[in-house]
């Protein structure tokens, strides 16, 4: 290897361990929190991974899911409208924050409806990992680095996709998936080292990361069922039947959010959002990589 090359992948390395230290610093402080009184954090300690922003699955992804779909480039022309850049010259950030154990043990007990510090961590959690997508793209940014949290910007929104349904028009796990995260479960969750009871984060910016390899050829490797035929266990922790050997019906599982793990939620623990994730618990992909 030339020096030059040995040195750009130094300059690459050092820029990578500087993210992963913003996030961690992020998730480290206090409003990583599930707002229960006792300082108790929302999630666990973060996972961070790089795709390329010309990776091409996301031009498939596009062309699979629908025009309204962004690709990274298009995300960052949204927030840069004076500065664009191709996307060759985009990286993507990609970071698994982990539900903590105490969460996971309270949402095995549960079966019909999401446990408190689960549904405080989609309400609390969720605002917390909001509050670190802005926090890492204003670092990045200040760092000169500009970049953007896809998921923040104004237009992010649901469209119907003819394919596939409802679909937003930036995925947080599609971009999981190809930073090299994990593959999809017959739930439609993605699986990862971490498991599936995790929440994902994405920012786009004008930087040269190395990216992160991607340990798997298909979109469903890591799933028990796609992969041995065996398993199905998160068919059996689905209260409304959402979840079947044919995968995951998005209209069953929208309508029992919407109709009673959001009522129940609002009116027992007095948070917001919508919580279910029962199928994300007592699963052999619950916390891990099950192959
Ligand atoms: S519970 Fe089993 S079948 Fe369901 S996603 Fe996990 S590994 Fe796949
Ligand atoms: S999130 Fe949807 S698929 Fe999972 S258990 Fe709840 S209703 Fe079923």
């Amino acid at each position: 290897m030339r020096s030059e090359e040995i040195l750009q992948d130094e300059v690459r390395g050092q820029k990578a361990a500087w993210i992963e230290q913003v996030i961690r610093d992020f998730c480290a402080t206090a409003a990583n929190s599930l707002e229960n009184g006792t300082g108790e954090k929302a999630w666990g300690e973060p996972r961070v991974a790089f795709a390329r922003g010309d990776d091409p699955l996301y031009e498939e992804l596009k062309a699979d899911i629908g025009p309204f779909f962004w690709t990274p480039a298009e995300a960052f022309a949204l927030a840069f409208p004076d500065a664009p850049l191709p996307a060759g010259r985009l990286a993507v950030i990609s970071y698994i924050l982990p539900q903590t154990e105490a969460t996971r043990a309270d949402q095995r007990r549960e079966n019909e409806v999401p446990a408190e510090r689960w549904a405080r961590s989609r309400f609390f959690g969720e605002a917390f990992n909001c509050e670190l997508r802005l926090h890492l793209a204003a670092a990045l940014t200040a760092a000169g680095f500009p970049a953007v949290a896809p998921e923040r910007l104004p237009g992010f929104a649901y469209r119907q996709s003819e394919r596939y349904g409802l679909a937003s028009n930036w995925s947080e796990r599609h971009t999981a998936w190809i930073a090299g995260h994990g593959t999809f479960g017959l739930s439609d969750g993605l699986i990862t080292e971490l498991g599936k009871a995790v929440r994902f984060g994405s920012v786009v910016a004008a930087i040269d990361l190395e990216p992160t390899p991607r340990p798997y050829a298909g979109h469903q490797d890591w799933c028990l069922w796609y992969a041995r035929g065996t398993c199905g266990a998160c068919i059996r922790r689905c209260p409304a039947d959402a979840i079947t050997e044919a995968g995951h019906d998005k209209q069953k599982c929208f309508d029992y959010i919407r109709n009673v793990t959001t009522p129940y939620a609002t009116e027992h623990y007095g948070t917001g959002a919508t919580p279910c994730g029962l199928c994300q618990v007592k699963i052999p992909c619950e916390a891990r990589n099950p192959l």
